[in-house]
C-alpha cells in the first residue's frame, strides 16, 4: 500500500496519506484530546495499516480511540469502521442521512454505483472494481446534526457542521481550540479523469459559500481535507474559488447541451463528459441527472418525456 509516514499538523491533529490511485489521494485524520482520540473517516478496508500507523505515531492505543467520526457514507470514508469498532471502544458517529449507507452496503453499492443500470450497466467489471473497496457493514452508534459536539478532553471539542452538496448528508468538523476545520468531500476534486460528482448542486454552492464565511468569521487556521493536502486559510479560500468556478463550468456545460429539440439524459451526460474531458461513469451520470432536475425545478429546462429535456430560453 502506498502510504506516507503520519505527521502531526498542529498539536493534537495527526494525518496520514494513502494514495487511492495515481490521481486520487486520501488523507485520514486523528484528533487527540486529554481523554481520548477521534478518527475522522475510516478510509477503505485497505486503509487499516495506515490507520494503525497513524494511531501508533500519535500514541493512541486501541482503548484511547473513543469516536469514529464519519463525514459521509461513501466507501472510501467508512471501510475500516467495522474492524475498528469491534476492537476498540470507539463509537461510530454520523449524519442521520449517512446511516443507511454505512449499515447496508448492498444499498450503498446499488444507490451509489448502480443507480441507473439501464445506462451504466451492472457489469462484472464494475462489480470487480468496486467489490474490494466495500468492507463490512457497521452499526452507527450516534447520529449528530448541526452544532452537535464531541468532547475529547483538555478543551478539544469537535463541532459538527452539516454540509450537503456532494451527497445529501455530509458533516464537517470544526475543532475550535486549534481552529482546525476537518472536511470530507464537500470540497470535491475538480480535475480527476472522472467526475467526483455532486448530488445537490444548489446546496453544494451554498455549502462552499458557508465554508468561506466560516473560515473568515471563525479565524480558521488549518483546513484538513479528504482528497486535498491540508492548507492554511488563504490557500483554502483560493481552493473554494476554484471549486466554485468548476461548478459554474459544470452547470454551463450541462445546461448548454440542451436546446429546443429534446435531448436525453444519456446524450447530455455523454456530451458533458466529452466537453470536459472526463470518463463516462456512474458518478458523473448522477451529477448530470441532479443538474437537469434542478434546471427543471428552476424553470431553465423542461422535462418533455422520460429522461428527455429541452431548454427554456428566457425571452429578450
Ligand atoms: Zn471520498
Amino acid at each position: 500500500m502506498d502510504c506516507d509516514d503520519p505527521v502531526e499538523l498542529v498539536p493534537g491533529v495527526w494525518q496520514v496519506r494513502q494514495q487511492l490511485s495515481q490521481e486520487v489521494p486520501l488523507y485520514l485524520h486523528l484528533v487527540v484530546g486529554a481523554e481520548g482520540a477521534a478518527l475522522v473517516d475510516g478510509g477503505l478496508p485497505s486503509s487499516l495499516p495506515a490507520i494503525e500507523r497513524l494511531m501508533a505515531a500519535a500514541g493512541v492505543r486501541d482503548r484511547d480511540l473513543r469516536f469514529l467520526l464519519n463525514t459521509h457514507g461513501h466507501h472510501d470514508h467508512i471501510g475500516t469502521f467495522a474492524a475498528l469498532r469491534t476492537r476498540t471502544r470507539a463509537r461510530v458517529v454520523a449524519d442521520p442521512a449517512a446511516v443507511r449507507w454505512i449499515e447496508d452496503l448492498d444499498a450503498n453499492l446499488r444507490e451509489f454505483a448502480l443507480h441507473r443500470p439501464d445506462i451504466v450497466a451492472d457489469s462484472p467489471e464494475l462489480r470487480a472494481e468496486l467489490a474490494p473497496t466495500f468492507g463490512t457493514p457497521c452499526p452507527v452508534d450516534v447520529t449528530i446534526t448541526e452544532g452537535g459536539t464531541v468532547r475529547l478532553g483538555g478543551g478539544v471539542v469537535l463541532e459538527a457542521l452539516q454540509l450537503p452538496g456532494h451527497v445529501v448528508g455530509e458533516l464537517g468538523w470544526l475543532e475550535r481550540s486549534s481552529r482546525t476545520l476537518l472536511l470530507g468531500d464537500i470540497v470535491t476534486g475538480t480535475s480527476w479523469s472522472f467526475f467526483h460528482g455532486h448530488l445537490l448542486p444548489t446546496q453544494f454552492r451554498r455549502s462552499l459559500h458557508r465554508l468561506r464565511a466560516l473560515t473568515l468569521d471563525e479565524g480558521v487556521h488549518l483546513v484538513c481535507l479528504a482528497h486535498y493536502a491540508s492548507r492554511a486559510a488563504g490557500e483554502f479560500l483560493d481552493l473554494l474559488a476554484e471549486v466554485e468556478r468548476y461548478l459554474d463550468q459544470v452547470t454551463d456545460t450541462i445546461e448548454g447541451a440542451l436546446g429546443a429539440a429534446p435531448r436525453s439524459l444519456t446524450e447530455v451526460w455523454r456530451r458533458t463528459c466529452a466537453d470536459m474531458g472526463r470518463v463516462e461513469e456512474f458518478r458523473g451520470l448522477a451529477m448530470v441527472q441532479a443538474h437537469l432536475r434542478e434546471a427543471v425545478a428552476a424553470g431553465r429546462a423542461r422535462c418533455v418525456g422520460p429522461d428527455l429535456y429541452v431548454a427554456v430560453r428566457s425571452e429578450g
